[in-house]
């Protein structure tokens, strides 16, 4: 599939047209932010970690019945995924405390959830991506009322897939976001599932091994994510 103009470069990835105007092209670049994109680096190879990772992921997610817009991978950077109208909602399960949740409520990292908790953000960098909650979604149009039903079930039922495979690696999944958009009558999982976007820690130690690493400066990020990957049986190039 070849890729077209540029449509959309964000913090990690660029998404670019392709010849099936159904299709896009993600290319996972080595930049990361974090902070609303105050905290910018550029680290090697995690471009084609991340792009590994996700297809990893999503091809078990699929298989466990849950619907994505993943294809294909097309090249060590690139993938392949369906054009989804992006709802603009960040979707957040926590089963353990950590990062804005332990700001924002005043309590210490690391209490078992029970239930997880669900949360939405507002995917807009300028505002901090504030937290909103479903009437503010619906009464703003950002998406329906079965649309929030269906990314809340979905979100869900990616946490019964999901924390049973990083345990069986010997990784808790403290927490994740997701983002769903819609393609054509469904509500199809978009964006991308990397350590980027979710907090794994190592069961025995609590070693932080995803994007706190960058976020706390506590170093060896790409080496944690490849660790991760290597865990998962996750082949890289
Ligand atoms: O920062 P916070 O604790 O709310 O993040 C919850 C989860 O969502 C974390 O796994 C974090 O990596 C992810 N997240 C993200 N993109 C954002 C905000 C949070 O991937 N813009």
């Amino acid at each position: 599939m070849e890729k077209r103009a540029e449509l959309y470069s964000g913090k990690a990835k660029t998404v670019y047209l392709c010849e099936d105007p159904q299709r896009l092209v993600l290319g996972f670049r080595d930049d990361t932010s974090a902070f609303d994109g105050e905290k910018v680096s550029r680290l090697a190879r995690k471009g084609m970690v991340n792009n590994r990772f996700n297809a990893f992921i999503m091809e078990r997610l699929a298989e466990a019945g849950i619907s994505t817009h993943f294809e294909r991978l097309l090249s060590d950077n690139e993938s392949l995924v369906k054009r989804l109208e992006m709802f603009p909602v960040e979707c957040v399960v926590r089963n353990i405390s950590a990062g804005s949740i332990c700001r924002r409520l005043g309590v210490e990292e690391g209490l078992d959830l029970d239930p997880p908790t669900f949360e939405f953000f507002l995917k807009n960098d300028a505002l901090h991506d504030p937290m909103i909650n479903e009437y503010h979604i619906r009464a703003f149009g950002w998406a329906g009322e079965q649309d929030v039903e269906r990314m809340k079930t979905l979100t869900f039922e990616v946490n019964d897939v999901l924390k049973g495979l990083f345990a069986d690696a010997g990784l808790i999944l403290v927490d994740y976001k997701l983002e769903f958009g819609r393609f054509g009558d469904d509500v199809l999982l978009g964006d991308e599932f990397t350590p980027d976007g979710c907090r794994l820690w190592d069961v025995q130690t609590r070693k932080k091994l995803d994007k706190d690493r960058f976020r706390q400066g506590l170093g060896d990020v790409v080496e944690a994510y490849e660790e991760v990957a290597r865990r998962l049986g996750i082949e890289l190039g």
